[in-house]
């Protein structure tokens, strides 16, 4: 508490991103990072940009990285909208979009950022809880709202929905943006970028951060018809009009381009979480089905903070949620094989413990 700060500051809860230990050799499977690296395309890219042109500043319209987007998606250049990271490009959306008298609607088991935003920006918000399953049911949402906004795969279940059940979402509110945020839509799941031409109201949302591995790079963008990007644009110039660095717009390009890369890292991950999956099965795990990076168990005995704390001890970190309602769940990012057969064997271990 202070008396310097703006009330506002008072009543903030701010997002607790997932460690980022300073120990070198753990197993970080903690926060969904890509355990392969870049394409070598981009790191050239990012290279070749550290020349005399940093004096410059970059181009504030990221124009050939929205036409690298464009082309990639196959929409008009001006559909896109880039950010650092999708969290700037979210909170955009979030502040330009979705802040309106009526609820803004999302699942109560969500990216955690999501009420962040709201307390930051004052806007009235609903969660609206998943079902037993762990799934997001659509006759919950049919209601008045102000917006929606919705990772797809959801996270930290990687339940996907069909894109079936996007368009009903977009017909069942014609009047409210619909953000579908695609952080994860490269490990299995359908992507919504193909309805943006049909309708005025969706906005999807992607990153670099996960199937490109590119945390570090801090990109994300938008895809949405010119109406909705002009908002985005609104709130960028009022704020930070250069929000991607000549590096980050360089590599981006590169990793953009090179989707060969894209499509053999995809392939690494899903075979990897597929072997995973059924291993943690086999050891009496329940494992929900994912469609993401990350897998979201729990074990019908064991205590899921013991768990992570324990796996800790043995130099391997995973994520444990203190909300109560998936207090006795871990979400575990895939790693390459070794890590993931790391990780099976600390479980065996630590399972044949007492918890
Ligand atoms: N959306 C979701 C659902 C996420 O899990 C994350 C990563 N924490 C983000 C967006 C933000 O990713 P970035 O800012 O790295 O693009």
């Amino acid at each position: 508490m202070s008396r310097f700060w703006s009330p506002i500051v008072h009543t903030l809860t701010p997002y607790v991103p997932g460690e980022q230990p300073r120990l070198a050799n753990l197993i970080k499977l903690n926060t969904n990072e890509c355990p392969y690296g870049p394409s070598p395309r981009a790191l050239e890219a990012i290279r070749a940009a550290t020349d005399d042109t940093l004096r410059l500043y970059p181009d504030p319209t990221a124009h050939a990285l929205c036409a690298a987007i464009a082309h990639a998606h196959d929409v008009p250049a001006d559909h896109v909208f880039v950010g650092n990271g999708s969290d700037e490009v979210l909170a955009h959306a979030f502040q330009g979009l979705l802040n309106h008298e009526a609820p803004l609607l999302f699942p109560d088991i969500t990216y955690s950022f999501y009420p962040v935003y709201c307390g930051l920006y004052g806007i009235r918000h609903e969660a609206v809880p998943l079902d037993d399953g762990m799934r997001i049911n659509l006759a919950d949402y049919r209601r008045p709202c102000g917006g929606i906004i919705i990772p797809n795969p959801n996270a930290p279940t990687g339940i996907a929905l069909g894109l079936d059940a996007i368009r009903t979402l977009l017909a069942d509110h014609p009047d409210a943006v619909v953000v579908v945020d695609e952080a994860y839509v490269d490990f299995g799941a359908e992507t919504a970028i193909g309805l943006v031409a049909t309708h005025p109201n969706l906005l999807v949302v992607r990153t670099l951060s996960k199937s490109s591995a590119l945390a570090g790079l801090r990109v994300g963008y938008a895809v949405g018809q010119p109406d909705l990007i002009a908002a985005l644009t609104r709130v960028k110039d009022s704020f930070n009009s250069y929000p991607l660095d000549r590096l980050a717009q360089a590599g981006a390009i590169a990793a953009i381009e090179d989707r060969e890369w894209l499509a053999k890292t995809r392939e690494k991950i899903i075979s990897s979480r597929n072997r995973l999956t059924d291993s943690l099965g086999k050891m009496g795990f329940e494992v929900l089905p994912s469609q993401a990076n990350f897998i979201f168990v729990r074990h019908p005995d064991r205590d899921a903070a013991w768990l992570a704390a324990t796996l800790r001890e043995r130099a391997i970190i995973v994520r444990h949620f203190r909300t109560p309602r998936i207090a006795q769940w871990l979400r575990i990012t895939i790693g390459t094989d070794a890590e993931c057969q790391a990780l099976i064997d600390g479980l065996t271990d630590v399972l044949a413990q007492n918890g």
